[in-house]
């Protein structure tokens, strides 16, 4: 079968042959002098993509999970209290994290489809008045759902509250994807990994860290080793890592940060819009629904589609894989074999994606769905047409 076919996973992404390459190198000596050219300046570029200046991005061997480890266990103590809302499948791991260190989780549960809920924060923040609730922990785009939330609005809840809460938030499916503002929402610790908009292989946790967030180090107590972001910092700061470094995927990362700068981070994330709107419309000319429940919840890299009652979504993923060999994102935790995904993030086209809606519609024709054969590619053509931002080399 071939393998020349894009996958519509919401993360690892497609690599593009140009970052194949730039990994393609042999193995040099981290403690040489030079070692320090190749990775400052991946640190420091990468600062843009976070949107911040005042920021302090660390990255650490491991995917992203890791970086959740990284930002709970440097900032907090045993028996801290957190506020965090479970939406799906990567907050509800993030809760578990922190539930398994110790952590005093305080959980709102909403409805799968829903986003992080401000308003509600916001009341429990106001009530708080012995200020113990020491982070609050959002996950920018729950990758479960395709459902994106506004991390402005969850800071002027913490701020309206008048709460010193730190904000901790889960970039992972969203960087270098949708627009990050990590100074301007106040963010503490954002943590991303290398294999989704960074269009990569998995192996890097990349953070971003606040100085009020590097400023509750001393104090936290919770066990750490590996991810110290204190060995890490000092061993950065003379331009070394604490231990081997994942060479090739940090000259990955260099030529990733190129590629994106060249599109224009402004281009890079008009088109995951164009990409997810024609996405959209597809869907809606199936006749099928999105689980995100408001537009401003819908998510740019990944759309979490409901198959209609009496189908079985993994079925279909099943189908479209070994019929078509194409991967979609299967329904995750109390999603599955209720809806699929369409990952529409990274090195990806127009073209790419009319190909993905083009084969999950045979999938669907198959297994007499009621769907008409074409009708989502067409939608989805006729707004790529009429657009104009963001086309063709963009995923070069
Ligand atoms: C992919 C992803 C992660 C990290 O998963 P890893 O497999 O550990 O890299 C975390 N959060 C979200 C929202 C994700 O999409």
């Amino acid at each position: 079968m071939s393998n020349q076919n894009p996958v519509f996973i919401p993360g690892p992404t497609n690599i593009p042959d140009r970052l194949r390459a730039a990994m393609q190198v042999q193995t040099q000596d981290h403690r040489a002098p030079d070692f320090v050219e190749t990775f400052a300046p991946v640190l420091e570029d990468t600062k843009s993509v976070f949107g911040t200046q005042q920021g302090q991005v660390i990255t650490f061997p491991s995917s992203g999970t890791g970086g959740w480890e990284a930002a709970i266990t440097n900032t907090l103590s045993p028996g801290d209290k957190v506020l965090v809302a479970r939406y799906g499948v990567f907050s509800h791991r993030w809760i578990d994290l922190c539930a398994r260190h110790g952590l005093d989780v305080q959980v709102i549960e909403c409805a799968w489809g829903d986003g992080a809920p401000a308003a509600t924060f916001q009341s429990i923040l106001a009530d708080d008045v012995g200020r113990e609730i020491r982070a609050v922990l959002v996950t920018h785009n729950e990758t479960a759902t395709g459902v994106y939330s506004d991390i402005a609005a969850v800071r002027q809840a913490i701020d309206a509250a008048g709460h010193p809460a730190m904000l901790f938030v889960d970039c992972v499916s969203s960087l270098a994807s949708m627009p990050f503002e990590f100074d301007n929402w106040g963010v503490d610790v954002a943590v991303s990994g290398s294999q989704k908009g960074f269009m990569l292989a998995a192996g890097m946790a990349i953070l971003c860290v606040s100085p009020k967030a590097l400023a509750a180090m001393d104090a936290a107590t919770l066990p750490r080793t590996y991810f110290d972001l204190a060995d890490m910092m000092a061993a950065n700061a003379s331009g070394g890592f604490p231990y081997t470094p994942p060479l090739q995927l940090i000259y990955g990362m260099r030529e990733s940060l190129r590629m994106l700068f060249e599109e224009g981070l402004d281009n890079v994330y008009a088109r995951h819009f164009r990409l997810a709107e024609g996405v959209r419309r597809a869907v809606d000319a199936w006749g099928l629904k999105l689980v995100a429940t408001s537009p401003k919840l819908y998510s740019d890299t990944v759309s979490a589609i409901y198959v209609p009652d009496g189908f079985d979504s993994n079925a279909l993923t099943d189908h479209a894989f070994n019929t078509y060999g194409v991967s979609f994102g299967i329904g995750l935790g109390q999603l599955n074999g209720k809806a699929f995904r369409i990952g529409h993030l990274g090195s990806l086209t127009d073209v790419m994606v009319l190909s993905g809606l083009a084969t999950i519609e045979m999938a669907m024709a198959d297994l007499n769905y009621p769907i008409e054969l074409g009708s989502g590619v067409a939608a989805a053509q006729d707004y790529f047409r009429s657009g104009s931002q963001g086309r063709a080399q963009a995923a070069a």
